[in-house]
């Protein structure tokens, strides 16, 4: 997920691609000048974040998932995860993590080039990842700040419960806002996050059709590729405010505008004019060549219609909408109905609700090296997918942001293989 624009590669720009770079760059300049203006940071994690909570009390989030990933596209990780390394943290610890404490042994100079605040708070809400719990522990080591943590409950039923999210809610009340309180030093103010949360339903309710319209063909956007530039404000800062409120209305009238014209994504390298594969595509991108790792799709004419790593901050394609008039309840199903959050055969079902419903060609997996919570099982999920839908898999492997996990020759045959496995499908199914 990304707050990817920082380091914008395209050539081209949308009027929503320059507000979100705006948006972006104001909100690292107010984080620079935190220590001056006196405003308080909260580090906390994309997956199950509590932005809305976390801004009522006028605290800003730091993210520093996004802040490795930018830091990947900066071409800044390889330095850092060696930093992280020296001081003795395995090549197979999580490469977030590493670039993330290679950042800050370096100056902890954010994506803009200025320096992040230290935290005033550690925020953890542990939605399905492990690494998460570890990183903190890691942070809590090098800050001297307080640390809140929220336990989500693990989906593993396929369900949330009402006794799970009651157990959030009072998590919520009895942990979660004491702390924002203390270190904000302003009372939970429950009317101030009504009003936030309306406001994300209200920008949820325009990045829904953005996800959708990938349905038509050709796909207006690239929902992997793209998609992570669209979703880069409501999974990270913004979700909450009125700027995300505008920026998800212009980005669905320019999205709706293309669709009029029947045209295809806008890459990097221009735009898509012939659309000849639809992929579905489970995992993150890679972000230190996130450029030619893309290009390689678009040279073969292949447009990602979904994705499931776009719903790693959040499943708004199947109804969910934060719910102003249950505050906390609706705070507690959004943590619990993260990607992150879902067992196995729930992510199976997603992957070919996925197939079907965007009418794709097949699945692609990117499985990352160092992200162990999510790469496990999905060998077993590609088999499963394939079985139950007949459409092609194909998998390849790359990190997030360590470059000697990125194999460019290595997955470009991989890629041109599988293509040319669906075109064979297709001839053979059309002859
Ligand atoms: S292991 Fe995977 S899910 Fe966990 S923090 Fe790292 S990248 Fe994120």
């Amino acid at each position: 997920m990304s707050a990817a624009e920082t380091k914008a590669p395209f050539v081209h720009k949308d009027d929503s691609q320059l507000r979100q770079k705006r948006m972006i760059a104001e909100h690292f300049t107010r984080l620079a000048r935190a220590p001056q203006t006196g405003e308080k940071c909260v580090y906390t994690f994309v997956p199950g974040n509590l932005t809305e909570l976390v801004r009522s009390f006028d605290l800003l989030p730091v993210l520093p998932e996004i802040n490795a990933l930018q830091s990947g596209m900066r071409g800044k990780s390889r330095e850092y995860i060696s930093i992280a390394e020296k001081l003795g943290h395995s090549e197979d610890v999580c490469t977030y993590v590493k670039c993330d404490l290679g950042m800050l042994r370096s100056g902890n100079i954010g994506p803009t080039g200025e320096k992040l605040p230290d935290p005033d708070l550690l925020l953890l809400s542990y939605t399905g990842c492990f690494t998460f719990m570890k990183w903190f522990e890691i942070l809590r080591q090098e800050y001297d700040c307080p640390v809140a943590m929220l336990h989500v409950p693990y989906q593993g039923e396929g369900r949330i419960t009402e006794a799970m999210r009651r157990y959030v809610v009072e998590q919520l009340r009895r942990e979660i806002i004491p702390a924002l309180e203390r270190v904000s030093g302003r009372r939970y103010d429950e009317d101030r996050l009504r009003q936030m949360l309306a406001l994300s339903a209200r920008a949820e309710d325009d990045l829904v059709p953005v996800l959708q319209s990938a349905r038509n063909r050709p796909s207006p956007i690239d929902a992997y590729f793209g998609g992570v530039y669209y979703l880069g404000p409501i999974f990270t800062a913004f979700r909450g405010t009125a700027e995300a409120v505008e920026y998800y209305r212009a980005l669905r009238g320019e999205v709706e505008q293309r669709l009029c014209e029947g045209r295809g994504p806008v890459t990097p390298d221009g735009e898509i004019e012939e659309e000849r594969f639809r992929i579905v595509v489970e995992g993150p991108p890679n972000w230190t060549s996130f450029r030619e790792f893309w290009k390689m799709f678009t040279d073969e004419g292949a447009v990602v219609v979904a994705s499931t790593y776009t719903k790693v901050g959040g499943v708004y394609d199947f109804g969910f909408r934060h719910d102003p008039s249950r505050p906390l309840e609706t705070l507690a199903e959004y943590c619990m109905g993260c990607y992150t959050n879902l067992n196995l055969p729930d992510r199976v079902g997603m992957l070919c609700r996925y197939l079907e419903e965007y009418a794709a060609d097949g699945l692609l997996v990117n499985s990352i090296k160092s992200c162990n919570s999510f790469s496990a099982g999905q060998l077993m999920m590609l088999r499963e997918v394939e079985s139950r839908s007949g459409k092609p898999a194909g998998f390849i492997e790359s990190d997030l942001v360590d470059p000697r996990y990125f194999s460019a020759a290595n997955i470009k045959n991989r890629l041109e293989s599988y293509f040319q496995m669906i075109e064979q499908k297709r001839r053979k199914a059309s002859a």
